[in-house]
């Protein structure tokens, strides 16, 4: 699925950026909450702007919805649960609407498209090839388990029978970053949607609009009123809302560790409520002597510019040994001067806008921060396009990084890589594992007793080897450490939006 790699430049097969302009400048995004099956201002009818990062155009007023829209929608979304039309719904028809709902999205690729393009900057191209299909195929993905998920029966002594069955919890949350927004919402409402439960889901205030219009096409599709909400609106308001409400049966978070942590507490100051959590990463990319070094080249390049870095799996961080080092780095420098940046409607642009303005900002001020404490700068490091109003950044590798400094420690979050070295296999997995987080590693050898070991070392919800950012709906999603707990995606996810119930039945 979102395989930056496997993704790189071929033939631009899309509209040109003319006609994508052109559509855009027509666009009236919807800006309204999505509660009960209806559109609906917010209750005292307070409105954000949702800005571009392309060109810092207002591309809809959009609800901020508060504590009260999202008990409004909690409401909804329980009275949906307990009329049980979706609960209790024949497993094939259910399958039936989310594959109506899979075909709608697959229907309206364009238009969903141009929304995600619009909100956060990213390529047309990768909208287009990626996101959207991507988006459609999770949730058909869950629509076919369906009719082919069986319960449990128990050994027990002759005369009793235990069942253990699969139910599902309740009313789900999810509260979604805005890197991803269509392929994370659907990481999560589709395997909840699936387990029977109904969800409110709570887009990131950079990017709502794909949202909005994925709840309204799962309506079209036969999802019943109630089933699907979507709250737009702050974190500390309408995020917070949410996940202190007393009626929330399960949060499904992905975003920062910062507020993964937060949401632990709301659960706990409320009603306990379970907590999956998808946070942050520093992926190593360990790439040893015998590497073929064009190759992780090519793998590296990707796994960082790919979504200009905003991506929580990116391999941001390549331990490379000292043999090597150089050469790498010069041939991760050649890949990434490929990677064209510009006007995110370009069919030919391969790496888009920031999210916006402050996270531009402090992605500088990482860059300047690692310089500061020793990093030598071997590509990139500047803002540029600035005459566009947009937030773009090239694509920059800090190189002989002191392995303590903060750009190798903290998350940065966009196109920087930072490289250090290590002498021998030891110390690589000792720097690789040094790390409050367990997103995801890449591991470059040639010698398949050196990956098993490495493999077996490294503390990573995925580990790749030779290869970066390859995944598909079948793989389990996830972290170790502060990267969070609980997977997203494959038939492991729905572990988490329902729960067991053992029924023993004596007979004679
Ligand atoms: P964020 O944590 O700031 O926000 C994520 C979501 O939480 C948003 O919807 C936001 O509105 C909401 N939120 C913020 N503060 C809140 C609060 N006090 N109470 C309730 N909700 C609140 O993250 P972001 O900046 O949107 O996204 C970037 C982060 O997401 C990075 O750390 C990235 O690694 C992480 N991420 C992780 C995964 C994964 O699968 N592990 C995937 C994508 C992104």
């Amino acid at each position: 699925m979102w395989n930056a790699r496997g993704m790189k430049p071929q033939a631009p097969e899309t509209r040109p950026r003319e006609e994508w302009e052109r559509l855009a400048s027509a666009a009236a995004p919807e800006g309204r909450a999505f509660i009960g099956g209806e559109l609906l201002e917010p209750r005292g009818g307070r409105t954000f702007e949702d800005v571009s990062p392309i060109d810092g155009r207002v591309l809809a007023h959009v609800a901020r919805c508060g504590p009260e829209d999202v008990d409004l929608a909690v409401r909804a979304a329980r009275e949906a649960f307990e009329g049980g039309a979706w609960r209790t719904m024949d497993p094939r028809d259910r399958k039936r609407t989310l594959l109506r709902f899979a075909e709608r999205v697959r229907r309206d690729l364009e238009q969903l498209a141009l929304l995600e393009t619009l909100d956060v900057g990213k390529p047309i191209i990768d909208s287009v090839r990626v996101d959207v299909p991507s988006a459609a195929e999770c949730i058909a993905y869950y629509a076919e388990l369906a009719d082919k998920l069986y319960d449990e029966i128990a050994p027990t002594a002759p005369g009793e029978q235990a069942l253990i069955r699969r139910e599902p919890l309740g009313v789900v949350a999810a509260i979604v970053p805005w890197n991803y927004p269509l392929i994370i919402s659907t990481w999560k409402l589709a395997p909840a949607l699936l387990a029977g439960n109904s969800v409110v889901l709570k887009p990131a205030e950079q990017s709502p609009l794909s949202a909005i219009r994925l709840a309204q096409l799962g309506f079209e599709a036969g999802l019943p009123p109630g089933v699907l909400n979507v709250v737009p609106g702050s974190g500390e308001e309408a995020g917070q809302a949410l996940a202190r409400h007393a009626d929330i049966d399960m949060v499904g978070f992905t975003g920062s560790t910062e507020v993964g942590k937060l949401m632990l507490r709301y659960a706990g100051e409320s009603n306990l409520k379970r907590v999956a959590l998808e946070c942050g990463g520093k992926s190593p990319q360990v790439v040893m002597p015998d590497a073929d070094l064009e190759a992780a080249a090519e793998g590296i390049a990707w796994g960082i510019y790919y979504n200009s870095g905003e991506t929580c799996h990116a391999g941001s961080r390549v331990l490379a040994h000292e043999a090597i080092r150089h050469d790498l780095v010069e041939a991760i420098a050649r890949v990434a001067r490929t990677i064209t940046l510009g006007h995110p409607l370009d069919p030919g642009t391969r790496m888009g806008a920031l999210i916006d303005e402050r996270h531009t900002q402090r992605v500088l001020g990482y860059i300047e921060s690692g310089i500061a404490e020793g990093a030598r700068v071997a590509l990139g490091g500047r803002r540029v396009l600035q005459e566009s109003g947009g937030c773009f950044l090239e694509a920059t590798i800090l190189d002989e990084v002191p392995v303590g400094a903060r750009v190798a420690r903290e998350e940065i979050f966009g196109p920087v890589l930072t490289v250090s070295g290590f002498r021998d296999e030891a110390e690589a997995i000792r720097l690789a594992n040094d790390s409050p987080y367990g997103l995801a590693a890449g591991v470059w050898t040639t010698n398949m007793n050196t990956a098993h070991r490495l493999t077996s070392a490294l503390r990573a919800g995925t580990v790749w080897v030779n290869t970066y950012d390859r995944s598909s709906l079948a793989t389990p999603f996830g972290g170790f450490k502060q990267s969070g707990s609980g997977r997203d995606r494959s038939p492991h996810a729905l572990e988490k939006y329902s729960d067991l119930k053992t029924i023993w039945s004596a007979y004679q």
